[in-house]
């Protein structure tokens, strides 16, 4: 199951067209990118009247946006997370994060910043 390609399903279904090739002067980018701020308002409404039902919608919604953004603009999302989450892991040391006095987790050496680039396939390494 892939959350980008239930979209990519559902946008073919409608006739919005779905991009192969890295691009976000589109009609369908200008749409999803309109689409994701609404629903960040309707989760943030669930989320201020404290309505869990509307909140899980609300995410979705918003995951389901997010992907229409992705199909409209070319990017491979599983890409780009699995960067994102490469780095963000390298923040644990022995799978324990390392906090200041304060509390806040610091970047130590293990930690490398995502390759987002490389991950739209835009370098090579
Ligand atoms: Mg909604």
């Amino acid at each position: 199951m892939s959350y980008q390609n239930d979209v990519e399903i559902f946008m073919n279904s409608g006739s919005q067209p779905v991009q192969k090739e890295l691009s976000m002067d589109n009609d369908e980018a200008k749409l999803y990118m309109k689409l994701i701020s609404e629903e960040y308002n309707e989760t943030l409404d669930a989320f201020k009247k404290s309505d869990l039902v509307e909140l899980a919608d609300g995410l979705a919604d918003m995951v389901w946006v997010i992907m229409g953004m992705c199909n409209s603009c070319g990017i491979q999302f599983d890409n780009v997370w699995k960067e994102v989450r490469a780095s963000n892991m390298s923040k644990f040391v022995d799978g324990k994060a390392i906090k200041n006095e304060y509390g806040k987790i610091m970047k130590p050496k293990t930690y490398f910043k995502p390759n987002i680039k490389n991950a739209l396939g835009l370098e090579k390494t």
